[in-house]
């Protein structure tokens, strides 16, 4: 084997060979590194071998000599039947279809078995088992007669080989698996070393406790955990860091302005927003750049908030730019800042990438020489030739639907300017500053006063039922939204289907049904929407462009086409559509499959952060809702409610570090951090 330091090619690891490595490739795994930290999926008890005569129903382990092998080659399908003896009886192992077995087993070989025992044609046997020559001398088992691990493989891959080599490279990788983290730090907190964590979590104790092994919740385990969210969030403080020591803008609190512009609308702010715009103007105030998510529910009022920020650094001279990850919610956030700003005599324009060449040459000359106090418009913004002559502000809505590099691009535009991202993404206030742990955090944890519970329910069959219940809307001069599903792969026939459903409702209700895609032009996207919101037409046949931020209190039905191909955050936006006013709304979700479990997740809930926790339950770790642009690699262990205790003990542990103060012990973090993350951002691009 070539003695190279974890990175090396795994095809150099004892028994692995060019064709394992192609399988292990598949499953991303390319380096000793990877081979060692693809960590179990579970873990199976095989400590106890029991006795043949004991066997019984079920799964269990048995060890003992081979008294004779029967094969039955001319049956279908073929059978070899290996007759395991002990001292206290003989049992069948049974193999369908398995030739080969009476090759390479003889009598009198001794083997260890572990299976499930069936009972069939009046005798137990063994159907299947994984099993194992116990022949070499010495020779560790992997596979009986402990806890054994339990991986996810490809076609091709067994557990038993899996097993093999990683055991493989555990052994000869042992002395050269350093720990970055100083024992120091560790001990505290009881957290184990590397290298220990790292076999022991492969290959636990035997006499560990089963239910905490499967649990993740051995002290070993908890280590391979905890680092995945101790590196992260070394890494957000280094950028943290960074960030702060830059020079900001500090801007005034003028009061007299804020409080004219908050008194001309038709609502009084709820206390969580009232408590966030603190927060926001203190960062405003000091002279160190504003990094702050703002986060808030479905319809929380997370716009407002934004507007009334940009006022603040609009009366102090700067310019501020809003922007959103789709053309629409632009359009519709411009339409409210104008009608939000008029009386303070703001100037306020829109720029998205498809505008009139014209159209375009005249903003960005407007915004180089200052005349424009707020722009608002998709990532187009942000484009190389855009200039501002004092870029103040920046709010970037939706900031899920963005990458991590995205956001970073736009802070460095122009000096530093303050920044403010907003999300919907309900997660656990410690998941969201380890995710997006360069940015301080506010929340909105209230809904504004006065609004009615969502009714919602799965309905397949007969759509005349649907255009019963878009008719009842439209009496009560109500609107109604009628989605479709559109997904890349099958775009074409989503297309189609959305515009058939649409030419249906046309001939039902006329000229009051409008259509909105992503297909069509800017104009007539906006158009669209104008004549919604004017209600023009009042109902919109849609594909999901309308998923975030849309806005119209006058829409109280949401029909969902095929809503079980829809994701469980989509249906939660998409919901949050209606229920805007303070009318009663009705969300149906149409389907073929009124089974499926992500629907009635959204049946059973509204609260954005309970579904959140249904996502994560149904789709496991790794997956946290919206976080999939988030442009971090996926968690590999950490799960954010089995393991929700992880970052504040990480928080600790990096605080004893920063205690000893220790130049070497910072050095190797730092190259640790950079190796596991710096490489890995890209750019990322969502519209
Ligand atoms: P989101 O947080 O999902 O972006 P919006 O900012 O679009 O939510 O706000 C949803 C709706 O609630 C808007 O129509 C907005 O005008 C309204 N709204 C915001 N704050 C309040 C409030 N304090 N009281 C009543 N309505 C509010
Ligand atoms: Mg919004």
């Amino acid at each position: 084997m070539q003695d190279d330091g974890l990175d090396i090619d795994i095809q150099y690891i004892k028994g692995i060979g060019p064709y394992n490595k192609k399988l292990l490739n598949k499953k991303g795994i390319h380096t000793a590194v990877d081979l060692l930290e693809n960590f179990p999926r579970d873990y199976e008890d095989r400590r106890r071998i029991l006795k043949i005569s004991q066997v019984n129903l079920g799964t269990c382990t048995v060890a003992g000599r081979v008294f004779d092998i029967n094969e039955f080659r001319h049956q279908r399908p073929t059978r070899v039947e290996v007759i395991l003896e002990d001292d206290s009886g003989r049992i069948p192992l049974v193999f369908f279809n398995q030739n080969y077995i009476a090759k390479v087993i003889s009598k009198g070989d001794p083997i260890v078995a572990t299976g499930n025992a069936e009972f069939n044609y009046g005798r137990l046997f063994f159907n299947n088992p994984d099993w194992e020559k116990l022949d070499d001398a010495g020779k560790v088992n992997l596979n009986h007669g402990r806890i054994v691990p339990v991986y996810g493989l490809t076609e091709g891959l067994s557990q038993s080989k899996m097993r093999t080599f990683i055991y493989n490279a555990l052994t000869h990788f042992k002395d050269k698996i350093e720990d970055p983290i100083p024992k120091e730090a560790l001990e505290p907190f009881d957290l184990p070393e590397r290298e220990i964590a790292l076999i022991r979590t492969h290959f636990p104790k035997p006499e560990e406790d089963l239910r905490a092994v499967r649990e993740y919740a051995t002290q070993y385990q908890k280590r391979m955990v905890f680092e995945e969210i101790f590196y992260l969030q070394y890494f957000w403080k280094r950028r943290k860091q960074e960030i702060k020591s830059q020079h900001g803008i500090s801007f005034a609190l003028k009061s007299e302005g804020i409080e004219s512009f908050l008194a001309a609308l038709p609502f009084e702010l709820t206390a969580s927003q009232k408590r966030v715009l603190e927060e926001i103007f203190a960062d405003m105030k000091s002279d160190m750049p504003m990094n702050r998510l703002l986060q808030g529910d479905v319809g929380s009022g997370k716009t407002v908030v934004a507007f009334t920020a940009a006022v603040n650094a609009v009366l102090n001279g700067y310019q501020a730019a809003v922007m959103a990850p789709t053309e629409v919610l632009a359009h519709q956030h411009y339409v409210k800042a104008c009608s939000m700003l008029q009386h303070l005599d703001f100037r306020v324009e829109y720029l998205f990438g498809k505008q009139k060449k014209s159209d375009k040459e005249r903003i960005t000359e407007k915004l180089g020489n200052g005349e424009i106090n707020v722009i608002v418009g998709t990532h187009a913004l942000f484009q190389e030739n855009v200039n501002f002559r004092r870029l103040g502000l920046v709010v970037i809505d939706e900031q899920h639907r963005f990458g991590v590099e995205q956001r970073m691009e736009l802070m460095g535009k122009g000096n530093r300017p303050d920044t403010l991202v907003m999300s919907a993404t309900p997660i656990p206030r410690s998941v969201a500053m380890t995710i997006y742990g360069d940015m301080d955090y506010s929340v909105i944890d209230e809904m504004p006063k006065g609004r009615k519970e969502i009714f919602t329910e799965i309905a397949s069959g007969d759509e005349e039922y649907l255009y019963s219940k878009i008719k009842e809307t439209l009496e009560r001069g109500e609107s109604a939204y009628v989605v479709y599903p559109l997904i890349e792969e099958t775009e074409k026939s989503d297309l189609k289907a959305a515009e058939s459903g649409y030419e249906h409702l046309r001939k039902r209700f006329g000229d009051s049904t409008g259509l909105l895609h992503g297909r069509m032009k800017s104009a007539e996207k906006i158009e669209a929407m104008k004549k919604f919101f004017d209600k023009r037409t009042r109902i919109l046949v849609s594909t999901t462009v309308i998923e975030v931020g849309i806005d119209s209190p006058d829409a109280t039905l949401m029909i969902i086409v095929n809503a079980e191909r829809f994701g469980l955050s989509q249906l939660h936006q998409l919901r949050g559509r209606i229920g805007r006013g303070d009318k009663l709304s009705h969300c149906i979700l149409y389907t073929d499959n009124p089974k499926n479990e992500r629907l009635h997740v959204i049946k059973r809930h509204t609260d954005g952060f309970k579904i959140s926790i249904e996502d994560f339950r149904i789709r496991g770790p790794g997956e946290i809702m919206g976080t999939a642009q988030s442009g971090l690699p996926p968690f590999k262990l950490f799960d954010m409610f089995r393991d929700r205790e992880m970052p504040e003990l990480s928080e600790k542990v990096m605080g004893v570090i920063a205690k000893l103060e220790d130049r070497s012990t910072v050095d190797k973090l730092d190259s640790t951090v950079e190796e596991r993350y710096g490489k890995k951002f890209r750019f990322k691009e969502v519209l």
